[in-house]
């Protein structure tokens, strides 16, 4: 019988009866099998879910723990009922870019990829503001931290022109000068520029330099309560034109959770023919964009944290459960079918927005999985506790005590 670098026993798996052993070798899942199997290390799962870990699609990563310099201003205007206020509530967290260097941002964003890690995150699409206020002290900031971590978490760092590239002459260029740097990703916010045919220039050019660079694209779209914003259907489409099929996200799309219905499914059907997958984030502002409908029309939908303490959002530890339950929340009746479709939303599906192959608990696929803490989705969401064991490509990276509380004799 062949020994395996680490083996998991008695691990329960969605979608299989019996608990199982998962054989782990060179980083790779190399057996699931119902018999024991004999590691060089082994985990006692002892009978709680294991899954693939978990993929943050969408954080602002070099916004991290900013919310005390910026109080409750901005909050208010992004996050009252109608979202009237959304623009003026970025001009308003603009002000956090005044002291805004490479070294204070790299120390806050390791903090939270920890944190991120703590809870079993070993994916982030991490969006770095690119514009004149900014400069580029944001993305050299984490590409820094993506070489540092490079060994146990994936980051792909976005290029994000915050202020629009039509409304802030000098970003697209800085967007350039991004990529050149080593940025993954071209971000864009088309929705925020001053009408539509700038909004058609702005995702028409950023989709235009990934084709360019062979690279994807993430954009903030149709982030406001007017339900005539079309930016989401701009990206899909434009992603058409520049052959970045199956290589475009669009981040919180809010309004087209208030479109009329036909116009809801046309935009669908024009995301389906774009491959376009979708960041939806409750709990971060008061409308969303349905994700239950998008996901049941065969779109990839990931939940992201998007904010950890910043101007937008003042809580977040960079757990994807705590996401996941409070969408459980947020999003409508919590039942068992939807509990699964929220834990494929932080897990398989988040992998498939950003591109990731393989993100499953099957032979042959990267071993990044955790061993959570709960027996069932129910239970694991209920808990929403730190994983007991996170397994970065094989390897044990961190490990939580389960939740316990004793009574004084
Ligand atoms: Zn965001």
């Amino acid at each position: 019988m062949p020994t395996y670098d680490l083996v998991i026993t008695d691990a329960r798996l969605r979608g299989r009866a019996q608990p199982c052993s998962i054989g782990i070798a060179d980083g790779t899942i190399s057996a699931i099998a119902d018999a024991a199997l004999e590691g060089t290390a082994v985990i006692d799962a002892g009978g709680q879910l294991v899954t693939p870990s978990f993929v943050d699609a969408h954080l602002h990563l070099d916004k991290v723990y900013t919310f005390a310099r910026i109080g409750d201003a901005a909050l208010r205007e992004y996050a009252d009922a109608g979202m009237g206020g959304a623009m003026t509530s970025i001009e308003l967290a603009s002000q956090v870019k005044a002291d805004y260097t490479e070294d204070a941002i790299v120390g806050n964003a390791r903090r939270a990829v920890l944190d991120g890690l703590r809870h079993g995150v070993t994916h982030v699409q991490a969006f770095a503001d690119v514009d004149t206020a900014a400069g580029l002290e944001g993305v050299k900031a984490l590409l820094r931290l993506r070489a540092e971590v490079a060994d146990v978490v994936r980051l792909d760092v976005v290029a994000f022109p915050q202020d629009g590239l039509l409304r802030d002459p000098g970003a697209e260029d800085l967007v350039r000068q991004a990529m050149d740097l080593g940025a993954d990703v071209v971000g864009g916010i088309p929705w925020i520029e001053h009408d539509d045919e700038a909004a058609r220039q702005h995702v028409d050019r950023m989709c235009g330099l990934a084709a360019e660079r062979g690279t994807r694209v993430a954009m903030l779209v149709d982030d406001a309560g007017d339900p005539g914003l079309r930016t989401t259907g701009m990206l899909a489409r434009a992603a058409i034109e520049h052959g970045l099929h199956g290589r475009v996200v669009a981040c919180h799309a809010r309004a087209i959770g208030s479109y009329p219905e036909p116009a809801f499914r046309r935009l669908l059907g024009l995301a389906r023919e774009a491959g376009m997958g979708f960041v939806s984030d409750p709990h971060t502002g008061p409308l969303n964009l349905r994700p239950y409908d998008v996901r049941a029309a065969g779109l990839a939908v990931a939940l992201g944290q998007d904010d950890i303490e910043d101007a937008y959002y003042p809580f977040g530890r960079h757990s994807l459960l705590e996401v996941a339950f409070l969408a459980a929340h947020l999003l409508g009746a919590p039942t068992l079918e939807r509990m699964d479709a929220l834990l494929d939303m932080v897990t398989t599906d988040a992998a498939r927005v950003l591109g990731v192959e393989d993100h499953t608990v099957a032979v042959r696929s990267v071993a990044d999985l955790v061993v959570l803490d709960g027996g069932t989705t129910q239970e694991v969401l209920t808990r929403h506790a730190p994983p007991r064991h996170v397994i970065s490509r094989g390897r044990p990276v961190a490990q939580s005590a389960p939740q316990q509380s004793r009574l004084h004799q």
